[in-house]
């Protein structure tokens, strides 16, 4: 087998050569923001290209369309990428949720038929958790799934549903039996194909005036039962499993990245070129008080990545750091962008497109782009509870 160095020098020198620079659209920062079949066929071109390099899934098993090495291997991979600023990994709720479940889960015959058009990026994944009145209380979710001989029937609607409209397959939470003693044993997850008659999807748009996600419309869709993925009634502990994914609290996933991290100290080099009342922002003593402070979260984010290596460090509650670092790394974005647009004071309400804009727009898109992740896999204050509940032992909030 090849070694991690030799692998990881090869992705180096493969990303140097190949990120592409000749487009002329505005690059989605992150898998929610992919809103035009433009935007679409050139990153879902740009993953076919990576996975056929063998820079995606390259830990996963060869029989399954992965490359049949480690996961340091895949690592030094996503570091290269990371290096060299690639584009982000379309397929995200493939590469990193649904494809780690069925790898882990699924049946020989899922691994086989679903696997490789995930890292390929031919078969683009969704996911229908969410409901137009059921989020966070996702246990109380309502779509009905009712089985009749080799299928079942489902009525209802999904929303919220990042890539729906590109989707081949959801993975789908729907209540096959609402007369179960609770809530929960009443739901099963499927593996639910899009393309079947009575899907249909409606685009909704978003503050930045992008789209990303669509609510999506079940009336009468029949999809095939062997598409049901565990036991009838286990649904929710099937879903709680794709939610550990989807946090980074369970690893397994293809590699790459769906969410571009800009260097947390970018925000230093805004901070000395923005101009507030005629003099670099840097001088006023109010901004660099604030700018030492995100210096400091900064750092200790990067710190706590770290110590997330160190066994030692993390055994006696191997969950906290990995449900930290998404609540840390989301708010994270969302303060430093709004800290980014009063460094630019008065200049802060150009934004992309306009003539007088600073920087392309580009801190206003990504300050407006930074709730997505905030809310997307669970609400910040969602995170909170679980840290609390599960990472920390407190009493439940009901
Ligand atoms: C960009 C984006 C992409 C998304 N993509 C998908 C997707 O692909 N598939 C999918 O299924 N869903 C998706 N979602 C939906 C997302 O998972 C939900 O929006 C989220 O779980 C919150 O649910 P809700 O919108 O119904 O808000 P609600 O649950 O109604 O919450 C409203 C407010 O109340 C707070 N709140 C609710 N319950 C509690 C509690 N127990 N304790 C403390 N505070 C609470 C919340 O934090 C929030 O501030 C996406 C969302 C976004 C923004």
């Amino acid at each position: 087998m090849i070694s991690v160095e030799a692998f990881g020098a090869e992705a180096d020198k493969w990303f140097a050569a190949n990120v592409p620079s000749d487009y002329d659209f505005l690059m989605p920062l992150t898998f929610m923001e992919v809103g035009t079949d433009e935007q679409m066929d050139f990153l879902r071109d740009w993953q076919k290209r990576v996975y056929e390099a063998g820079y995606l899934g390259a830990h996963w098993p060869v029989e399954y369309g992965g490359g049949g090495l480690t996961q340091a291997h895949q690592d030094a991979a996503t570091r290269a990428m990371r290096k060299h600023q690639a584009p982000i990994i379309v397929n995200a709720i493939g590469t990193g949720w649904a494809g780690p479940l069925i790898l882990d889960t699924g049946t020989e015959e899922q691994k086989r038929n679903y696997l490789p058009g995930i890292l390929s990026g031919d078969d683009i994944w969704c996911q229908g958790f969410s409901e137009p009145d059921h989020g966070s209380d996702l246990g109380n979710a309502q779509l009905k799934a009712v089985r009749d001989g080799d299928e079942y029937v489902l009525n209802g609607s999904k929303i919220w549903t990042t890539q729906g409209n590109y989707a081949r397959y959801m993975i789908l939470l729907a209540r096959t039996n609402p007369d179960a003693p609770n809530k929960y044993a009443g739901l099963s997850f499927f593996l639910a194909p899009m393309d079947v008659p009575g899907v249909s999807t409606t685009k909704i748009r978003k503050l930045t005036g992008e789209y990303g996600f669509v609510q999506t419309f079940f009336e009468d869709a029949r999809i095939p039962a062997d598409t049901l993925m565990g036991a009838e009634g286990e649904g929710w502990k099937v879903a709680m499993r794709t939610l550990e994914y989807e946090r980074g609290a369970r690893g397994g996933q293809a590699g790459g990245y769906n969410i571009s991290q800009t260097d947390p100290l970018e925000i230093v080099g805004l901070a000395k070129r923005a101009i507030r009342n005629g003099r670099p922002a840097l001088e006023d003593p109010v901004m660099r008080d604030k700018l030492i402070e995100t210096i400091i979260d900064a750092q200790a984010m990067m710190a706590n990545r770290e110590r997330a290596k160190i066994a030692p460090l993390v055994s006696e509650r191997p969950h906290a750091l990995p449900l930290m670092s998404k609540l840390q790394f989301t708010e994270y974005a969302r303060e430093t962008g709004q800290f980014a647009l009063e460094l630019e004071g008065a200049q802060a309400g150009y934004y992309v497109g306009e003539e007088r804009s600073r920087e392309g727009g580009y801190w206003q898109r990504s300050y407006l782009n930074a709730f997505s992740a905030t809310i997307g896999g669970g609400t910040s204050q969602i995170q909170r509870n679980i840290i609390g509940e599960h990472a920390l032992g407190l009493p439940k909030t009901r």
